[in-house]
């Protein structure tokens, strides 16, 4: 039964493991990465040489200099680790599209149909691992995990470490789930284990057979249902959280730096930020495009309000207003498409007219069918050309959100997570 619906890959000793990429002669060593040069702060990465002297994040400076004399220090440099964040996008992308950056290190891919038979989501898996090492580096290694959905496949990227691959299907829940310790489950802290055994849960094995009504008054929230929903394996969208906007931005290859060329980009990024739009659960009230002449921030945009709108066909109009009022002498390099204003869609009622509530069905068939089938699956025709234009497989970024999702979701400056082993 083809159950593997999601891949989930996590950088190990991210921070660490990038200056031992950047500084060659680093590479084998026990190194820490820190905030400041001073002993009184922690570490905010450590490599693995340095984890065999006991050394941890948080370790305390001071303590990890005696643990390990030979610790190399290095202060943190962030603009380095959003770079290479980018390369690990584009080179994951070769082969699978993101669905989400969760962090600066964290990916989730859901599989497409082809991709769901055990074998053929441990290739894409061992594909993406590869991808990884020959296109950004070897010392940048990864733990991937594969399962029936979002949340079991990180908890299955955690379970080996470092660059590990480990396949997580619905017949292994009892014997490879259910061992673990609670605090293996991503969300689960001192606090919440706390809150657990006040309600007799002590296990992950008590935890999956505690019944949807307890987890609910666990978790003060429909959010214990999406655990015991998680935890039967069930693929069950992230709820939505409040958010600013939905956006993306792409740096354009060499042949599409043109008027046209950009134009394309922007649809299929547009394509893109609809088509999550709608998976969040929001409709847009503004769209901004953004030309970058050199790479920072745009040389020109344009934007246009819109009434509550999540369909592709409206924002693909709403595009075409906007861009016939750009400037024709840009060279660009770099595009960007924003939806503002976000309105979670249980509050707005269904469109008046006929032809628009059409354009809102048709765009769900797509997502769909998009969903099922691979994201170029269905499109509409304006991104057409865009086929053409340059090879199928573009690297599109996908920038962790940096305000948008609290701390869920943290943004490209905040330290990786799920480094501890
Ligand atoms: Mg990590």
């Amino acid at each position: 039964m083809a159950t593997t619906r999601w891949l989930y890959l996590d950088m190990n000793a991210f921070f660490a493991s990038a200056e031992q990429h950047l500084q060659p002669e680093l590479r084998g060593r026990p190194v820490a990465v820190v905030p400041t040069m001073t002993d009184r702060t922690c570490c905010i990465a450590v490599s693995y040489e340095a984890r065999q002297y006991g050394i941890r994040t948080g370790t305390n400076v001071g303590l990890a200099k005696q643990l390990c004399p030979a610790l190399r220090l290095v202060e943190g440099r962030h603009e380095q680790y959003v770079q290479l964040h980018h390369q690990i996008v584009a080179a994951i992308e070769t082969v699978l599209p993101i669905e989400r950056a969760w962090s600066i290190d964290e990916f989730a891919c859901r599989l497409s149909l082809h991709h769901r038979e055990r074998e053929a989501a441990l290739e894409v898996a061992h594909r993406v691992k590869e991808a990884v090492a020959t296109r950004v580096g070897p010392c940048l290694r990864c733990s991937v995990g594969l399962a029936p959905n979002r949340f079991l496949a990180k908890v299955a990227a955690g379970m080996r470490k470092p660059d590990g691959l480990t396949h997580l299907g619905l017949d292994d829940l009892p014997h490879i789930l259910h061992p673990l310790d609670l605090g293996d489950l991503p969300g689960i802290g001192r606090q919440m284990r706390r809150r657990l055994e006040r309600y007799g849960v002590q296990t992950v094995r008590q935890l999956c057979a505690t019944p949807p009504e307890t987890m609910r008054l666990i978790w003060r929230s429909k959010v214990g249902d999406q655990w015991a929903q998680w935890l039967r394996g069930e693929d069950v969208a992230d709820r939505p959280t409040s958010r600013g906007s939905v956006g993306h931005s792409h740096v354009l290859p060499p042949e599409l730096r043109t008027d046209d060329g950009a134009r394309a980009v922007m649809i299929r990024l547009l394509h893109k930020a609809a088509a999550r739009l709608r998976r969040l659960g929001y409709t847009a009230g503004r769209i901004d495009v953004g030309v970058s002449q050199t790479g920072d921030g745009p040389d020109w945009r344009g934007g246009v309000k819109l009434g509550r709108v999540q369909d592709t066909p409206t924002l693909l109009r709403a595009f075409e207003t906007v861009w016939a009022s750009r400037p024709r002498d840009m060279q660009p390099l770099k595009a960007s498409i924003t939806l503002h204003g976000l309105t979670a869609e249980q509050g707005v009622s269904m469109p008046l007219f006929a032809d628009h509530q059409q354009a809102v069905r048709a765009s769900r068939v797509m997502d769909a069918v998009n969903a099922e089938l691979g994201p170029t699956a269905l499109y509409f025709a304006g991104m057409h050309e865009i086929r053409n234009a340059a090879p199928l497989r573009i690297a599109f970024t996908n920038i962790p959100d940096v305000a948008a999702e609290g701390s869920r979701d943290p943004g490209p400056v905040a330290a990786p997570r799920g480094d501890l082993p």
